[in-house]
């Protein structure tokens, strides 16, 4: 059977989604709703309710038969349908196949590296990532996932395996922070976190520092586990762009405390990257 998933964008060459030149796929539907989500949009299926429609003056959008018609070709991006969704969804997602992903995918093969899944959260969608991974490996291409990490890996082999690394967010270490911040707990996360480092499965581990949350528990917890490894712990500064209004309350941290955290673990930092 050919599996089939929403694809919100596909981003054909990015240098910032992994090692190398890659494409870069978005999908649609998240496991988490973070506060400091930069696009919100991708959190929701859409539910057909047809109230952007009448937003949109280009005719790209049309609700038949109860179901949302998107038409890229008369699309010209310009996301008034997305301002005026309240259900943190977009119409402008695309149904793909296994072989027309693939398809689309050998369109810019001889020049990128490999390709990685991001959302959204992809690994709701790990059936069709092992899939499309075991199709697209033919063209020595690699394949990433950028996750979460709340759905458990460790019962998941074939999809495991056959991904070649991920890129985690460990967003706190603190079980209520975590919650607090993405609306559900982390044990999964944490789990998954030993068991992937175990296994040679991680290329990057992420963390988003917010003035108004305590990070460093989280960075304290993970730095030793990767001390002995190449795997890259990459600390993100959180900033507003993107970020839903109710949630536009909380910080960026400051270059003092940036400098502080640079001080604490100045060992490390030939593989934390700020
Ligand atoms: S994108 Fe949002 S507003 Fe538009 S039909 Fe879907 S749920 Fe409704
Ligand atoms: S982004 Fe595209 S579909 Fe949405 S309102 Fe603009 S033209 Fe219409």
């Amino acid at each position: 059977m050919d599996n089939k998933v929403l694809i919100n964008k596909i981003i054909p060459f990015s240098s910032v989604d992994g090692p190398g030149n890659r494409t870069a796929i978005f999908l649609q539907g998240c496991n988490f709703n973070c506060k400091y989500c930069h696009n919100p949009e991708t959190i929701n299926i859409c539910n057909n309710c047809g109230e952007c429609v009448k937003f949109c003056k280009f005719n790209a959008l049309k609700l038949k038969n109860n179901k949302i018609n998107y038409n890229q070709n008369n699309c010209v991006n310009c996301d008034e349908c997305i301002k005026h969704c309240k259900y943190n969804s977009s119409p402008k997602v695309i149904e793909y196949t296994v072989s027309t992903l693939v398809n689309e995918i050998l369109k810019y093969k001889n020049f990128i590296r490999g390709i990685t899944f991001s959302g959204g959260e992809c690994s709701i969608n790990h059936l069709f990532i092992t899939q499309f991974a075991k199709e697209i490996k033919q063209y020595n291409l690699d394949v990433y996932v950028d996750t979460n990490g709340y759905i458990d890996f460790t019962s998941l082999n074939d999809f495991v395996n056959i991904v070649d690394k991920f890129m985690l967010d460990v967003k706190a270490f603190d079980r209520n922070i975590h919650k607090k911040l993405t609306g559900k707990t982390n044990e999964t996360v944490l789990k998954n976190l030993k068991f992937l480092i175990k296994n040679n499965k991680i290329y990057e581990i992420r963390t988003v520092l917010i003035k108004e949350i305590d990070y460093f528990d989280t960075i304290n917890y993970v730095v030793p586990l990767i001390k002995d490894t190449n795997i890259r712990y990459k600390l993100i500064k959180y900033r507003k762009y993107g970020v839903r209004k109710k949630y536009k309350n909380l910080s960026a941290i400051s270059d003092d405390e940036i400098k502080k955290i640079i001080q604490l673990f100045p060992k490390y930092f030939n593989f934390i990257t700020v």
